[in-house]
């Protein structure tokens, strides 16, 4: 197969454009991707302090390389779950990562804020799921930790199979708050609430997979062991299949529901955003849902105890 662009061997066919590319036109097709996503959906401009989520995986680690060789000012910040040999490993990819590139690495570690305890460990102590233990510690740390290290924005390797299969997901079950609140931007809706983006949301995980092969770029191969059977698969396993037979149905399924989602909106009425009585960052509640995860653990630990 050959480049499109130049002739010479080509690295990947993009049936949904019907074009293939060498290296040197990949690269240069994936960074005009994410620009435009930075454009389209006015993420942030050229002088923002971003802070990327970066868990090991390829998705953050590629996109911190390109937001750098971009020219922006990014440095890591890799949250620490204690999911056993899993966490120890993605730690490792990313500080490994960080060093080969010189670029600043925070590491903060979920035992600090749940009492010693991993994510597996305080689900278990509360009966509830690990997924949604993780989501909800790792949103909080995430937010807590750019807002008090003065970040603008935080930015995190989602791609367009990940925000294809949460779309299909929330529309399958009529998820209205969510579809109403699902965008490559999450604003700035609070003093203490660093807006969120998402640059690689025009890529898909074959496109970043390939980016990451070709730029050597050592990430965590393996799923997290927590999120087996989670439904996110399913959702892209059958997203897959229609785009076997119709390529650009997944492009098209989710740039075009950014286009008309404002059907979606006020749906679920007019939320206001407060200070928790504890901690003091944004929550619909007097307490937060974090804080009221503290609070849980506490309460379980002491009983125990005693
Ligand atoms: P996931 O929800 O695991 O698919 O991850 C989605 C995005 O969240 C990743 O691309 C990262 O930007 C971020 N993320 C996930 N896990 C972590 C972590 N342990 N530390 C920091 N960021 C993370
Ligand atoms: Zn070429
Ligand atoms: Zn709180």
């Amino acid at each position: 197969m050959k480049c499109k662009k130049c002739s010479s061997e080509a690295i990947i066919h993009l049936k949904q454009h019907n074009i293939a590319l060498c290296p040197e036109h990949y690269e240069e097709f994936f960074y005009s991707r994410v620009k435009k996503a930075i454009k389209r959906y006015r993420m942030f401009g050229p002088d923002w302090k971003i802070l990327v989520a970066v868990s090991g995986g390829k998705d953050s680690l590629v996109l911190w390389e390109v937001l750098n060789n971009l020219g922006y000012e990014a440095d890591g910040l890799y949250i620490d779950l204690g999911i056993g040999k899993y966490s120890e490993t993605s730690k490792t990819k990313a500080v490994s990562f960080a060093e080969k590139r010189g670029l600043k690495l925070f590491i903060s570690s979920v035992r600090e804020y749940l009492g010693g305890l991993s994510t597996p460990e305080a689900a278990k102590i509360m009966r509830r799921k690990t997924c949604s233990i993780c989501g909800l510690v790792k949103r909080y740390i995430m937010n807590r930790f750019s807002h008090e290290s003065g970040y603008d924005v935080i930015a995190t390797g989602h791609n367009l199979d990940d925000e294809a299969a949460t779309l299909f997901g929330n529309l399958t079950h009529w998820q209205l708050g969510y579809l109403e609140k699902q965008y490559p931007v999450l604003p700035k809706t609070h003093p203490k609430l660093t807006p969120k983006v998402k640059p690689l949301i025009l890529l898909t995980e074959r496109e970043v997979a390939t980016f990451a092969l070709m730029k050597s770029i050592d990430y965590i191969m393996v799923e997290c062991p927590a999120s087996k059977g989670a439904s996110s698969m399913l959702y892209k396993e059958l997203l897959n299949i229609l785009e076997v037979n119709q390529p650009g149905t997944k492009h098209r399924f989710l740039t075009e529901y950014f286009k008309v989602k404002d059907i979606f909106s006020g749906q679920e009425g007019k939320i206001e955003l407060k200070e928790c009585s504890i901690c003091g960052y944004p929550t619909t509640q007097d307490i937060c849902s974090f804080c009221k995860l503290q609070e849980g653990i506490n309460k379980r630990i002491n009983e125990k105890g005693r």
